[in-house]
Parts: structure tokens; C-alpha cells; sequence
């Protein structure tokens, strides 16, 4: 279905449509009738880029293995040769990202009390739990549970389920996915979280930071197979297994206990409580409700395993010649699973990660070459290139919290994770559409290339959320995601069912597993018009004294707007009032860490001076 929120966008790129079908297409770029016209972009370096990043000498390109060093090396000779500038830290090419790995040890003991003496829990049986900070024993004793509705804060809907609740030394119990997932037509919430179509507010990862924001001492959030998209056998997989940028700050971003509990004992837990479940979740699918204690206390006690990590993330620059402080960034993730067990019909156990996303780093690298030998961008273009993306989109974090080039005035981030091998298509899938004014550029960039953008057929699926991109989308810069696994594209030859037949073949038999490697059958035509798209909207801001915004109904509208002095725009009434309302030194109630009233803020750039000339370059 297509969702209420997105039909204004829809509508208002239709006609874009309309307007650039009016336009000549480019010779040669009708589908079918001639070569795909791919720019700047070519299929032969995307292909050798992404067999020498394949290579099993890269050993699958985990962060902090043994292939770092040579991918490194790779990247960094590729943007050198390309003609651009280091743009790591201090002059380098790299940007250290110290990373922390965390391991539940054997045997942790979970229990909940119910009026009666407690219960034991399995761990992975009744429940999941984990943790992102540091240190060797994690021990709660008989801590109250909180039951708090879908756990959400969106002041752009109205809607608030935590209602002022402290939730120091207790558990918040929470349910999956957003409040309108499984609300009626004439529900109160209906539509208000775009339906079906995912938010941010659905997923499991903010609502741990939301409880954290809260000072929840424990997130659980109960699972429900259709609301999380993903059986309980996928939320076991980790074991206990957990990845996260090393932070000063891991107390106020993430609660000590994070974890799912299964459906069947979240019933009896509320029915002990005398409460009932699915009447409490109707209840939480309105705006009036608030936070329900339960009858029950839950007491945690494992050892944890920290292993600290160094990885880097590889930057290149091309100074802008007019705005050199105002940025515009492409980026992808140089990392893979590294080397596992020794798979069926293979030597070895590389996990290769050829598309996954060698293929989007290789696109990187492509418009790297594209804009260093093109005339001089006027904003600073930027390449980047994330290490960690498969722990948990942590290279991206680390940089998204420790920024390079500010993100106050980094005005877009484009980013390219999976690009299709199965040639020329007539449209490229937009992930999370809807989002941004970006889309519409896309749109006509698409539309002279004599093809079409085909909206994210499975919103639900929430895409949107899960790459790169996202780690500076919540914090508020605007954002383009090509995900060649998203959907089938429609093939020149074979159309959609050819396209959803790639897609399907690949998902199942190669993500992230050793047979995706490299294959010189591919065709990489369709992949570099897809990159050629990215080039073309990108070079329009780059270019432009533009800023693109998100769309009124995008969560990082108002997150944008709090930095809007940053890029000489009028103050926003809306984020202002926002960060107004909030306690002084009190919680975060946004989701993409900007920060409390009274925190201290960074410093708003100095008037602008009359002239380039008298324009300050850029610290970097
Ligand atoms: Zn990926």
C-alpha cells in the first residue's frame, strides 16, 4: 500500500514527471533502442574496482582483520589516482574509528517475578538480552517493570507515550513497530505513522535509545513476528553477539539491558498482572495513554566479554571552489563479514561482499573520478568511505558523531549499498520515499535519462533504517539511498520478473555469504546508470546555494531545523518551540541526538563577509 503521509511527494513528483517527459531525451538513452546512457560512469571500472576489493588476499574485509590494511591501501591509491585531496583527519586519508565488541559469556542468569518467586528465563528461549556498555559483570536486581505502549516520542505527531515518566532503575517493556501498525480506519492514530510503511519510531534500535533518553535502566521490547518483519529465530541469531563505536557517553545512549522477550511470556507477564495484553495494546494505539506499571521485577546477572577494536573510515575531498564549508557527501561500506567456516563447494570461507557493497564503494570511487575531472565543484564534495557498516552502521556513527565536515552544512549524503549485476533497467527503486526534496531531483535526473524512479514497493520492510545513510539522515542531513536489493528493477531485457528473479536469487543464495564474490558475467550497465543518477543530482547541489529539506512529514524535519542558523536560514518556529518545551538539562526527546535545551551547542558559523575573498577557508 502506499501510505497517506507520501501522497502529497507522490503527487508533486508526478508532475515533475509530466514536466521533464516534455523534454528531449538524450540520444541513445531510450531504453532498449540504443547503449544505456551511463555518464561518466563506467561498467569496466566498476567491475575492476570491485574484483580487486573481492579478492580473497581482502579476506572478506572485516573491520580490524586481517584484510584492513590492503583494503585501505586499495581505496586510498584508487581516490589518489582519481585526482582528489585527503579528506580524513588532520590531512590523512583516514579517520580512526575506535570500535568495542560485546559478548554475553555463557550462562547468564535472567529471572521475573510475578507475584510468586521468580521465574527463570532462558536466554534465548524466553528472552534476548544483551548490552552495550562496557564492563565485565551486568548485574539488575528485582527491577520494576514499566509496561510504555510502543515506547515512542514524536512531537511532530503529537504524540508522546512516556508522558513525563521517570524510568530510573526500571525496565520499560515495549511493543514492536510504530502505534498506527495494526490501528483501524477511524482510530485516532490511523495513518499518523505513515501505516504500514515503516518509521524510525518503529524500530527495535530506537527504542532502546528512546528508554535510554528516559533513564531506563532496561529496554525489552515483546516480539511479535508480523510487527518486527522477522521471526524469533532472527532475533536469536546474534547471541548475545553486540558491536558499537566506543563512546564516553554509552550511559545515556543506550539502557544496561537491551533484549526481546517472547510473545507467549509477555502474556503471561501481563495477565499476572492483571492486565490484558492485547486490550493494553489497543489502549497504547492512543495519543491519552500513559506508561502502566506492571506487577513484576526482573533481575539480570552474566559476565561480558569487551574487546576493543581499531578500524578506520577512508575520506577523500574535492575542496569546493565557492562554498568550501558547505559540503556535499557520497559514501558507502568498504567492510564485509570477513572469513567464516569453510562453505559447501568452496576452498575457503571469504565472505567476499562483491555487491555487498564492494559494488557501492567501486560506485564511490567511480564519482570520485567523475567530479576530480569535471570543473571544479562549488561546494566541498566528499568520499566517503565506512568501515563497520555490517556491526551496526558504526563507521558511519562514529563519523556522524565526530563529524569531518560539519553536518549543519553538509547539504546532502548519497549513499550506494548493493547495486544490481543483471544489466540496463528502464527504472531505478527508490528506498523510503517520500523522505526528502532530493527525490524529486532524482526524479528528473532519472526522467533524462529516459528512465523512470519506481517508489519503494516494501516500505514496510523499513530499508530506510538500515544503511549508512541513516546515521547522518537522524541527525538531520537530507539523504538519497540506491539499494539494489530493495526491489526488482525493470530490466531492459526481461523486465521486473527478470529484476525481482535477480533480487530473489541474490537475497537468498549470496547475501553475505561466501558465493558473493565476484563474477566477470556480470553486466554492469544498469548499476552505472544508477551511479550516473547519483553523479547528476549530486553535481546539482554541489553547484547550487540551495539546501535540500526534508518533507513535513519526514521525522528529520524539525531535527534539520534546529541547525538552520547554520546555513543562513530563518529560525524555525517549530524546533525552537521543541527544544523550548524541554526540562532544563532534561532528556533528549528528539530521536537523532541533538541535543537538550541549556547543552551546550556548537558554535553558529560567523556572519558571512562580503566577497569570496574574505570568506575564511575552511578548517578541516
Ligand atoms: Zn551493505
Amino acid at each position: 500500500m502506499v501510505p497517506r503521509m507520501r501522497s502529497t511527494l507522490l503527487a508533486l513528483a508526478a508532475s515533475l514527471f509530466a514536466l521533464s517527459a516534455a523534454a528531449q531525451p538524450t540520444p541513445g538513452s531510450s531504453p532498449g533502442l540504443g547503449p544505456p546512457n551511463t555518464g561518466p560512469i563506467s561498467p569496466e571500472r566498476l567491475s575492476a574496482d570491485d574484483k580487486a576489493l573481492a579478492d580473497k588476499s581482502l579476506a572478506g574485509r572485516a573491520p580490524g582483520g586481517p584484510g584492513e590494511a590492503g583494503t585501505i591501501k586499495y581505496l586510498t591509491e584508487q581516490l589518489k589516482a582519481a585526482g582528489v585531496k585527503p579528506g580524513g583527519e588532520k590531512g590523512a586519508w583516514t579517520q580512526d574509528v575506535p570500535l568495542m565488541r560485546f559478548e554475553v559469556q555463557p550462562n547468564p542468569k535472567f529471572s521475573l517475578a510475578m507475584g510468586g518467586p521468580p521465574k527463570d528465563l532462558a536466554q534465548t528461549k524466553d528472552v534476548m538480552i544483551w548490552t552495550q556498555r562496557p564492563g565485565a559483570r551486568v548485574q539488575a536486581k528485582a527491577a520494576p517493570l514499566v509496561f510504555v505502549g510502543y515506547g515512542v516520542t514524536a512531537p511532530e505527531r503529537q504524540w508522546d507515550d512516556y508522558k513525563g515518566a521517570d524510568l530510573k532503575g526500571k525496565i520499560a517493556v515495549i511493543l514492536i513497530n510504530d502505534p498506527d501498525f495494526e490501528a483501524k480506519p477511524g482510530e485516532p492514530v490511523f495513518g499518523r505513522f505513515g501505516g504500514q510503511a515503516a518509521t524510525y519510531y518503529g524500530r527495535w534500535i530506537y527504542k532502546f535509545e528512546e528508554a535510554a533518553r528516559h533513564g531506563a535502566l532496561g529496554a525489552i521490547i515483546v516480539h511479535e513476528t508480523a510487527g518486527a518483519a522477522y521471526p524469533w529465530s532472527t532475533v536469536v541469531a546474534s547471541n548475545g553477539d553486540a558491536y558499537d563505536i566506543q563512546r564516553t557517553d554509552a550511559a545515556t545512549v543506550h539502557p544496561l539491558l537491551q533484549g526481546w522477550m517472547q510473545l507467549s511470556l509477555a502474556g503471561e507477564l501481563f495477565r499476572k498482572s492483571g492486565l490484558d495484553f492485547d486490550a493494553l495494546k489497543v489502549r497504547a494505539r492512543s495519543p491519552a495513554f500513559t506508561p502502566v506499571p506492571l506487577k513484576a521485577t526482573f533481575s539480570a546477572d552474566f559476565a561480558m566479554k569487551d574487546t576493543r577494536i581499531l578500524s578506520h573510515n577512508v575520506i577523500g575531498k574535492i575542496p569546493g571552489a565557492k562554498r568550501p564549508a558547505e559540503s556535499v557527501m557520497f559514501a558507502a561500506h568498504w567492510d564485509a563479514f570477513g572469513e567464516g567456516p569453510r562453505a559447501e563447494g568452496s576452498a575457503d570461507g571469504v565472505r567476499h561482499g562483491a555487491i555487498d557493497d564492494g559494488l557501492g564503494v567501486a560506485g564511490v570511487l567511480e564519482l570520485a573520478r567523475a567530479f576530480a575531472k569535471g570543473p571544479r565543484p562549488q561546494r566541498t564534495v566528499v568520499f566517503a568511505l565506512w568501515t563497520a557498516e555490517e556491526r551496526g552502521l558504526l563507521g558511519s556513527e562514529w563519523y556522524a558523531t565526530h563529524p569531518i565536515y560539519p553536518l549543519e552544512t553538509t547539504a546532502a549524503n548519497f549513499t550506494m549499498d548493493v547495486l544490481q549485476t543483471a544489466g540496463p533497467s528502464r527504472d531505478v527503486v527508490l528506498v523510503g520515499a517520500g523522505q526528502d526534496s532530493l527525490e524529486l531531483d532524482f526524479a528528473k535526473a532519472a526522467a533524462r535519462q529516459g528512465r523512470t524512479v519506481t517508489p519503494d514497493p516494501h516500505p514496510e520492510k523499513a530499508l530506510f533504517y538500515r544503511a549508512d545513510h541513516f546515521s547522518v539522515a537522524k541527525r538531520g542531513v537530507p539523504t538519497l539511498l540506491l539499494m539494489g536489493m530493495a526491489a526488482g528493477p525493470d530490466l531492459v531485457i526481461g523486465g521486473r520478473a527478470a529484476g525481482d528473479a535477480w533480487v530473489n536469487d541474490y537475497t537468498t543464495r549470496c547475501y553475505h555469504q561466501v558465493c558473493d564474490d565476484w563474477n566477470p558475467l556480470w553486466d554492469l550497465r544498469g548499476a552505472a546508470q544508477d551511479v550516473a543518477l547519483l553523479y547528476e543530482v549530486g553535481r546539482g547541489v554541489a553547484n547550487s546555494p540551495r539546501w535540500p529539506e526534508w518533507t513535513t512529514t519526514s521525522e528529520f524535519k524539525l531535527i534539520r531545523e534546529v541547525t538552520n542558523v547554520f546555513r543562513g536560514l530563518p529560525p524555525s518556529p517549530a524546533a525552537a518551540a521543541l527544544l523550548q518545551a524541554q526540562p532544563p538539562g532534561g532528556v533528549q526527546t528528539l530521536p537523532g541526538g541533538v541535543p537538550p535545551a541549556g547543552a551546550p551547542a556548537a558554535k553558529p558559523p560567523p556572519a558571512p563577509a562580503k566577497g569570496p575573498a574574505a570568506r575564511p577557508a575552511p578548517k578541516r
